[in-house]
């Protein structure tokens, strides 16, 4: 081979060899940028992968320490609400959890059945609202399957709970939270904040502590009133047998038993008055109550309870059921002064109405369950016994009453006069008497016989009756027939000049009124005469003897007039 040849060879050999190391040496390159590229992203990867590993300790981290302290606030406050001897205080202190500040928050703890919740205890929410409050039946529903529930934008504006907050607390809302409890027993109870804690707590952990926390209140609550029920049940069942004991024991008048039954009923309801109308078999109730006892009040003021009281009677002639009345419903009745709640009882026997029971106080409280309850079982004693008593007093009132002019005979006179002096010389007060005389009496049975004689003095008697009827605090007066067509009128608590003006207008009436006798009228006057205890007299017989005498100057005087004793009279010796 030529050298040219040789050389032409040995070139092309060296630049296969160069090239093939260029190429070989840039694969290397290629190689070694391929493996930093593959480190790298293997790098990032493991960062990767220990960065999401630490943030997930992080949050494990915190959702400890979160639940944690859900935890301890959670015991603590627990604690309070069990071992609370004032369970009201653990139950504002709870609320005071929930709204630290009153100015932006509010909750309240609601006891509800139906739309209208009872507020057990507010913080934060106005008066006005709280008075207004409504809660959705929907909303109730779903806070009871859900445990909790957080109301919030459109669906909070269209609720009935929206609408009854006021200005102010609706700008205390983002959202409002609520929870709900039933208790096995009876109550089903919420709670509705604009707020949860503790604070920076997942909205979970805090909604799960509230449902917590309001589950123990409400367990409370009703363990409470359970207690509370068990007292009164208890508390009913001795007030009964007290009542029934007084039933049970022996009076000297019947309705002295029923004063004294009303009267301790009175106590044990803390009412203050109590007045017992009975309701004729035809169905007329009568204007006078049989018993009123209870509070003593100025004469004005009785004036008008007793004007409440048979208002509040004639109510209940048409309704079969009791009624217990709230100052608002007594304002609708047209009872706008002194009474703030009253009930009224009727009691029936033997599916007949036969009496009406009202019972009164001045205190704005209406009256409680157990004291409407207690209250209907005395009446329901009552009816029973009354029936009977009701038949003895009818026979003691027929033994002390006059079978012509139907006012109370001499016996009664007697007797009254007698127990009147002794109270009013006790307790230093005045008792007045009236003797009325008919004048020319005999000349009427003469003209017109015997019998339109008595006639004219039935119905003289029965107009007695009306004046005295009209006359303020005149419930003691007591109208006898004193002698053949004499009146007597014993007046406890007047002086001579308020006497003086019933025995006048008597006179006026009677002097006024034509009497229609078989077809013609008949005119007759009286003549009166009027004493007063211890003006005029010191005892019963020398008031008496001088109201006489005044009767006597009276028709010396020309009759159809009133004289009044001029001085004490002696006694005839
Ligand atoms: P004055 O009193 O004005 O002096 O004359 P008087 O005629 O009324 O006389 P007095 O009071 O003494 O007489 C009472 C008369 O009243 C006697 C009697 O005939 C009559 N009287 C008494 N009781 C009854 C009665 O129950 N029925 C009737 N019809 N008359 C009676
Ligand atoms: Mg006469
Ligand atoms: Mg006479």
């Amino acid at each position: 081979m030529s050298s040219a040849a040789w050389e032409f060879w040995k070139q092309i050999a060296y630049s296969t060899v160069s090239s093939a190391y260029v190429v070989a040496m840039a694969l290397v390159c290629i190689l070694q940028y391929v493996l930093h590229v593959h480190r790298l992203s293997e790098q990032r990867r493991r960062n990767d992968a220990e960065r999401r590993q630490k943030e997930k300790l992080a949050s494990a981290l915190r959702d400890v320490q979160s639940r944690q302290l859900v935890s301890r606030t959670e015991s603590q406050i627990l604690h309070e609400l069990i071992v609370a001897d004032d369970l009201h205080r653990a139950i504002a202190e709870l609320l005071r959890q929930f709204v630290p500040n009153k100015a932006t928050d509010f909750a309240a703890i609601l006891e509800c059945h139906e739309e209208i919740p009872r507020v057990v205890l507010a913080r934060g929410l106005s008066g006005g609202s709280q008075a207004q409050l409504r809660l959705d039946r929907s909303l109730r529903q779903t806070a009871l399957t859900e445990g909790a529930t957080v109301v919030e934008g459109a669906r909070l504006l269209g609720t009935k709970l929206w609408a009854s907050l006021s200005p102010a607390d609706r700008r205390k809302v983002c959202h409002l939270f609520l929870v709900a409890a039933q208790s096995d027993s009876a109550g089903t109870f919420f709670l509705i904040t604009t707020n949860l804690f503790p604070p920076n707590s997942p909205q979970e952990l805090q909604l799960q502590l509230a449902k917590r926390l309001l589950a123990c209140l409400a367990a409370r609550l009703t363990q409470g009133r359970q207690v509370q029920t068990h007292q009164s049940e208890l508390r009913t069942t001795k007030e009964m047998l007290r009542l029934r004991a007084i039933v049970d024991r022996k009076f000297e008048a019947p309705l002295k038993m029923i004063e004294e039954l009303l009267g301790t009923l009175l106590e044990m309801i803390e009412a203050d008055r109590a007045a017992l109308f009975l309701v004729s078999p035809s169905g007329e109730r009568s204007s006078k109550p049989l018993v009123r006892c209870g509070a003593q009040c100025h004469a004005g003021v009785e004036q008008q309870w007793r004007h409440h009281e048979e208002t509040l009677a004639s109510l209940t002639i048409s309704g079969s059921q009791p009624l217990a009345l709230r100052a608002e419903e007594l304002r609708q009745l047209g009872i706008e002064t002194l009474l703030g709640s009253a009930l009224v009882v009727p009691m029936r026997r033997q599916d007949r109405l036969t009496a009406i029971l009202c019972l009164t106080r001045r205190r704005c409280e209406p009256f409680q369950p157990a004291q409407q309850e207690l209250a209907e079982w005395t009446a329901q004693l009552l009816v029973e016994t009354m029936h009977r008593a009701l038949n003895v007093a009818l026979v003691q009132r027929q033994a002390r009453q006059d079978g012509l002019t139907e006012l109370a005979n001499r016996r009664a006179f007697d007797v009254q006069i007698e127990r009147e002096i002794e109270e009013a010389r006790r307790n230093g007060s005045e008792c007045s008497l009236v003797l009325l005389d008919f004048d020319h009496f005999k000349s009427i049975n003469d003209r017109y016989g015997h019998q339109a004689g008595d006639a004219v003095l039935r119905t003289a008697s029965r107009m007695i009756r009306e004046q005295v009827g009209r006359i303020r605090s005149g419930d003691r007066a007591l109208i006898a027939r004193y002698g053949g067509e004499e009146v007597a009128v014993i007046l406890p608590g007047f002086g001579v000049s308020g006497a003086m003006r019933v025995a006048e207008s008597i006179r006026s009436a009677v002097a006024n009124t034509e009497i229609p006798i078989g077809g013609q009228t008949i005119r007759v006057t009286l003549s009166a005469g009027l004493a007063t205890f211890p003006v005029h007299a010191q005892s019963v017989q020398e008031l008496i003897a001088a109201a006489d005498a005044a009767l006597y100057q009276a028709k010396q005087a020309g009759r159809n007039r009133v004289c009044v004793a001029s001085s004490a009279v002696p006694l005839p010796t």
